[in-house]
Order: C-alpha cells, then structure tokens, then sequence
C-alpha cells in the first residue's frame, strides 16, 4: 500500500477530519429581511428551545435574547395554547425592538392546526414550524389536520420541520408495520421495526407535504430517540433515504454530564460522517439552571470537532500532584468566561477571533510546550518551582507574570493580542483592508 500524502514515517496515515457532508436540499428560514440556511452544505446550525411559558412574552423574548446572544441560530417556542399562540406577534416585535435578529420557531404538538388557523398573525411572526405527526389524532382527522397545516405553511411560505419522535410515534403506522413483520417468515426484533417506523413516518409525511403543495425545500427532518445506539440507526438509515436537510438531536437526553455526554457521543458519530444540518442538545437543566448551557455545548461540539468556530477555545490542563492550589484553575475558568462573554461584540469588531487558541498550564511539564502551540498561552508554576508564569504568543516566550495581579494582567495581554491580530488595523481583517 502506499504512503498517504503527509506521511513520511513509512506507515500509512489515515486522512485526518469528518466525511464530506452529506449533499441535501437547502431550506430558508426567513425572518425581518433576514435568512439562515439548513442543509445545501451551509454550516450546521445550532438552535436550541425555550422553557418559558409562552403566554408570558416577556419572559420568553428575553430568554429567546439570551439564547441568541449565546449564539443560538434558531430559537423554538412552545406554542401550545389560544393564550401561548396570542402572544407570538408580540414576542417576534419585543425581539424586534431589542434587535435580536434570530428566527421562532413554533413548536406545535395536537392543535397546531387550530391554533395557526385561528391566529393569522402566529403563523406571520413564526419563521418555522415543528411538525409532530405522530400526535395529529389519527385516520382521516390526523390527514385532515397534517394537510391544514401544510396549507397554512404554503400560504405563509414558511418551512417546515416534520419531527417523529420516539415518544410519539404514529401509532397507526406502528401497529401495521409491527403486524407485517410478524407475518413475516423471519421477523426482525420489535426495536429495529420501531426504528424502522419513525424513517418511514418521517419520509411519508414529507412526501405527502409535498404533494400538497409544499417546496421540497422548505422541509426538514428529524427522528429523534432517547437512545445512543437507536439514534445513530435511525439517522444512517434516513439519511440514505431521502434528501431532506436533518436536525439532529438526542431527544430527553438527561442532566448534567449524562446528558452532555450522550448528545456528544450521538451526534459527534453523526457529524463525523457527514450526517447533521442543524443540532439541538435537549439538555434537562438543574433547578434554576442556566437554559443558554444547551447551546455552549452544541457549539462545543462542533467546535471541538473542528467543523465551526464560535468562541476562542481555552486548552486547559486537568492539573495534578504537582499543582497544589486552585490557580490555574481559576484563571482557566475566568479567561474561558471572559472570552465567552465578549464575542457578541468580538465577532463583528474582531473577524476570526473565534478560531484563536489560549492556553492555561499548571506546571512546567507541559505547559511551555502546550503554551508554544496556542496562539497565546501562559504556564503557570506547579508545586516547588519558581512563583513565575511565562507568557507565549505565537510560539515565542514574550514576558514573564508574577505576584497576585497574573490574572488582569493575563487578560490585559489577551486584549491587546486580540486587537492587534483581529483588529481593524490588521491585513487579515476585512475592515482594516483598502
Ligand atoms: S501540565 Fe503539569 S500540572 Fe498540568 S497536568 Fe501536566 S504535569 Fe500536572
């Protein structure tokens, strides 16, 4: 076999990076003049769902705020209610007022139908609305009421996303397939017929909306399961059927790190094969939690994976028995806070200040090594050697930290490195071009 370009120890290297992404169909999601695009090869997505209750506006548009701030790319409400779906317009205008330019999206369950029709102006204000054909009654009253809402979709020209859920599968469909693989000489186990059952329903419902009227590519998909392993199935298997832009995401994906760690090991396999126009990470927030964590993880993913940058990642060590405080610690945790904080103004004053590196170490052993590698980095003195930090920016060692102040005096040297890499007057930033 020979070498791949790039190898010269003798030994084969493997190509380095996700598959190309999976060819789809692109659907626009519309908003005040504005659009974001899913699928059609446009960055994936992240969107994420408010907890609010509708029917208070003010409350939910400022969580809507806060989660487009977080850079949040679509914002899904519940409207679920006469009362919820009366507030919608005035939710969109508050955000409006605020400039907060992120698309609703209505996320309808049972009555979206009713609730569209009776309220012109919800279904004006919405950018999209979330499908779930599996709860629309069933026989010719869920037909009846899947094709009102397509009708509505058509007349406002909006998108659509048709959402299966695992949960709330059309049972109908369930039964006859479950029926026609008992009748089968070699049935298949009730879980891949499941699995199975939301592609089919998925893809049929497309289809119909299609065929009464609504563009192709005004549709999007998902099949969302509460199980690792079932979901990547389920999207393989979908994604070779059809070419529908996805939304992926692990439905009921749990607290805490249970949940962080599911959605990353479902849709990192994903992703890494080209599958996934826009995610949302169904994280159960802890009591009084912070609703905006949903979305730091969906950018950390793909971030991490090298697929989009959003924030300038911190490269922290874990520490060890050769740190004996909690300094590095601290100074890891509030640069990476402080970073975070300043992009909804760095992104538009510091044009690719999202792609930059820091570096936190908490000894010699690595930490002028790893420093060397960002592109601004500082190591910071274990247990027993000299109270000195050295700083290094692009790979060279600039100047050395002591005392109580290494901290402000870090986040100084970040500032200025930000303003003179990213800013204005640098070749690499459009806005200092002639
Ligand atoms: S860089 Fe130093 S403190 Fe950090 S984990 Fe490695 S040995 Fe421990």
């Amino acid at each position: 076999m020979n070498d791949l370009p790039g190898s010269t120890s003798g030994i084969p290297s493997s190509p380095v990076g996700a598959s190309p992404r999976r060819p789809t169909r692109a659907a626009v999601v519309g908003w005040g003049g504005k659009s974001v695009r899913i699928g059609g090869g446009a960055p994936v997505v992240v969107q994420s769902m408010t907890n609010t209750d509708t029917t208070d506006a003010v409350a939910t548009a400022i969580q809507v705020k806060e989660l487009a701030m977080a850079g949040s790319e679509l914002v899904r409400i519940t409207v679920n209610t006469p009362e919820a779906a009366r507030e919608v317009a005035a939710i969109r205008e508050q955000l409006d007022r605020m400039n907060i330019s992120v698309p609703l999206v209505g996320d309808f369950h049972y009555n979206g139908h009713k609730l569209l029709t009776q309220f012109p102006e919800c279904a004006q204000a919405l950018s999209k609305y979330r499908i779930n054909p599996g709860n629309m009654g069933g026989g010719k009253k869920r037909d009846d009421n899947f094709a009102q809402m397509i009708e509505i979709a058509c007349r406002y020209d909006k998108p659509v996303r048709i959402g299966v859920n695992w949960g709330s599968l059309d049972h109908e469909l369930l039964a006859r397939m479950m029926d026609e693989n008992s009748a089968h000489p070699q049935p298949r186990d009730a879980q891949a017929v499941m699995r199975d059952a939301l592609v089919v329903s998925a893809i049929t419902n497309a289809q119909r909306a299609e065929e009464l009227g609504l563009n192709p590519n005004a549709i999007v998909l998902s099949c969302k399961v509460s199980h690792v392993q079932d979901l990547i199935t389920v999207y393989r298997d979908l994604s070779e059927r059809c070419d529908y832009p996805l939304h992926l995401g692990l439905t009921e994906a749990g607290m805490g790190s249970k949940g962080i760690v599911a959605s990353t090991a479902a849709l990192s396999v994903l992703l890494q094969q080209g599958i996934g126009d826009t995610i949302r990470i169904s994280l159960t927030p802890e009591p009084g939690g912070d609703r905006r964590r949903e979305v730091v993880v969906a950018q950390e993913i793909l971030q991490t994976m090298g697929l989009r940058a959003f924030t300038p990642m911190v490269v922290a060590c874990p520490g060890c028995g050769r740190t004996s405080s909690t300094v590095f610690q601290e100074l890891a945790d509030s640069i990476q806070t402080y970073l975070r904080e300043q992009m909804p103004v760095w992104k538009s004053r510091y044009p690719g200040v999202e792609t930059m590196n820091v570096a936190v170490m908490g000894c010699v052993v690595n930490g002028p090594g790893e420093s060397r590698h960002a592109d601004i980095g500082i190591s910071l003195p274990g247990t027993g050697e000299i109270p000195s930090a050295p700083v290094f920016v692009d790979g060279q060692r600039t100047v050395t930290l002591k005392g109580d102040g290494i901290a402000q005096e870090f986040q100084s040297i970040v500032e200025q490195y930000v303003e003179r890499r990213y800013g204005a007057g640098h070749p690499n930033n459009y806005k200092g071009r002639v």
